[in-house]
């Protein structure tokens, strides 16, 4: 089967990590537990940023944020692994700028996830991945973008979304935690 993943926030806890580099560079104690009742996916409002303050502290972090040590969900890494191992193919489609893709998957290889060679593509906007998605006819999609999602209708793939709390509102198969991610398969 094919199989394809969106990076951030699907497979690895961006946000959860930029999160802890907020309070760490604004010397602030911002409670995880306001973190996990975000609404929305920036992270800037706890921290009493406007859109545009937090928009600047955003890209001005990006490069610490994204190459730095940014945990992998659990399971995440075992299930693409597995995937690989049992023959599917595994496709990465990603909207990080396109300045960081080169970096992007050389560090996603660092931390072990298997990229066969013209199976990573980066630097689309979220808009345009149902293009990609749709040429590579793809049978299975994770994301965890509403932005992303609501493209997907007329998709054939079937698109399984990532829990997360900016989500909630969005009607699609639910992926609360990577260990129950090849059983949801089979149903
Ligand atoms: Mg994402």
């Amino acid at each position: 089967m094919k199989f394809g993943f969106d990076i951030d926030d699907t497979l690895i806890d961006l946000r959860a990590h930029a999160f802890l580099l907020y309070n760490r560079k604004l010397g602030k104690k911002v409670s995880f537990e306001t973190f996990q009742a975000i609404q929305r996916v920036e992270i800037h409002e706890p921290f009493g940023l406007t859109d545009e303050e937090g928009s600047a502290m955003w890209n001005s972090a990006l490069e610490e944020i994204y190459f730095t040590d940014c945990p992998s969900f659990d399971g995440a890494l075992k299930t693409l692994q597995t995937l690989a191992e049992q023959g599917h193919d595994i496709y990465y489609i990603t909207s990080r700028p396109k300045q960081y893709c080169a970096q992007t998957k050389a560090w996603m290889e660092a931390q072990g996830f298997p990229i066969t060679d013209g199976h990573f593509f980066c630097g689309m906007q979220d808009a345009e991945k149902v293009a990609i998605i749709k040429e590579l006819a793809l049978d299975i999609y994770v994301d965890d973008k509403p932005a992303v999602l609501e493209t997907l209708h007329d998709v054939t793939t079937k698109v399984i979304l990532k829990n997360q709390s900016y989500n909630q509102h969005v009607n699609l198969p639910r992926l609360y935690d990577w260990q129950e991610f090849q059983t949801m398969l089979t149903k």
